[in-house]
């Protein structure tokens, strides 16, 4: 992204401009949105490894007995 101000190219998810101190408001916000759900997103895949390590756990438990 672009300091309106300066015109500066700044890396996304900074909340102030490093060049002229611009605060970057708007766009941040929608940045702190984007990390959010990426969080959970994350989140959600590694509950699913995880469910599917204990199954595979099971599995091998399961047909270790015969
Ligand atoms: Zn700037």
């Amino acid at each position: 992204m672009k300091c309106p101000a300066c015109g500066k190219d700044l890396p996304e998810g900074i909340t102030t401009c490093t060049d002229c101190g611009t605060m970057l408001l708007s766009p941040a916000s929608v940045t702190i949105d984007e990390i959010m759900s990426n969080e959970q997103y994350r989140t959600i895949k590694e509950l699913i490894a995880l469910f599917v390590g204990i199954v595979c756990l099971i599995l091998i438990f399961y047909f270790g007995y015969y």
